[in-house]
């Protein structure tokens, strides 16, 4: 077994060297995003004895984007159980984009909590009595994830929801097919405010490693979930966390993960380390260039593979 300290030692190293990898496109579908930095570039890694490695922009904020999409399915798998969740989402791969039209024919269930469509199922699905609540539940869930008290980058929302009509046409969709209830408008507004969230490479990779550690956040002590809601949120994101590159992010990589169109990109090592990257610019699926090779290198340099040998 490969000690977490030679992992963290390796950041610096894989930060300085794969700064000059200056490859992709940052989103500018949402506009604000396009204003970002390209050359942001932050790493960060807890062990789950709650320490914390980083290299590089680990505390330059950007928002949280798809990498909201577990800790907000791990939050409707508390408030309802996986059978009422199923019912509503599924747990296939779609091997599709992010913002997919992913439905099952006839019910219009999306195929999973990691695609757009299935996020915003999802987001409706935790309990509240009204949509600020909602929203409010969320927050403070993905704080407790993250251990610190986290906000909205408001910008980032208000220049989503301005331009967010393909997710707006996916809950219409879903609506008409009875797989979304309520309004699609609290629906796709909560779910915009879910990935404007701000956090950092270092609140990344503690929410990371609190899915690693059993739903135990190793930095606080905080119990944020039950241990089979962890374990369920870390299978869901080894088979659908990567995008369209999912089957190949496992051949390759090997560990449960999710990427954002902000350039986050969490992975989690269970019972090991969560890790997360911060890299504005995208490869072709969506997915970090520079998260990506980051985690490519240490996968294959430690053995880090969920399938590996031990
Ligand atoms: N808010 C973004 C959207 O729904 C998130 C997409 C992503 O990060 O994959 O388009």
């Amino acid at each position: 077994m490969i000690s977490i300290d030679a992992v963290a030692d390796t950041l610096t190293e894989l930060h300085d060297r794969l700064r000059t990898l200056d490859e992709g496109t940052v989103a500018d579908y949402i506009p604000q995003l396009a204003t970002v930095d390209r050359r942001l570039f932050g790493l960060a890694l807890v062990s789950m004895d709650g320490h914390l490695y980083t290299a590089g922009d680990a505390d330059v904020p950007c928002t949280i984007q798809s990498v909201s999409k577990p800790f907000v399915y791990a939050l409707a798998l508390a408030d309802l159980g996986l059978a009422e969740v199923s019912r509503r989402v599924g747990a296939e791969p779609s091997g599709e984009a992010f913002n997919a039209i992913s439905l099952e024919p006839g019910t219009g269930r999306p195929a999973n909590p990691m695609v757009n469509a299935g996020a915003i199922v999802t987001t409706s699905l935790v309990a509240a009595d009204s949509p600020e609540q909602r929203f409010e539940r969320i927050l403070a869930c993905l704080s407790a994830f993250a251990g610190r008290p986290l906000d909205v980058d408001e910008q980032v929302f208000a220049s989503e929801a301005a331009t967010g009509d393909r997710n707006r046409a996916l809950a219409h969709l879903m609506r008409g097919a009875g797989s979304l209830t309520g309004s699609v408008d609290d629906a796709v507004t909560t779910y915009f405010r879910q990935c404007a969230i701000r956090v950092t490479a270092a609140d990344l990779a503690v929410m990371a490693a609190t899915l690693a550690n059993g739903g135990v956040n190793p930095v606080t002590g905080t119990a944020v979930v039950p241990e089979p809601i962890a374990m369920r949120v870390l299978a869901v994101m080894a088979t659908c966390g990567m995008y369209d590159a999912a089957g190949d992010w496992l051949l390759r990589v090997g560990l449960p993960a999710k990427s954002g169109v902000s350039g986050a990109l969490i992975a989690a090592s269970p019972a090991r380390f969560g890790i997360a990257v911060f890299s504005p610019p995208l490869d072709a699926t969506g997915n970090p260039v520079r998260g990506v090779a980051v985690l490519r290198e240490a996968s294959e340099r430690f053995g880090l593979h969920l399938m590996h040998h031990r």
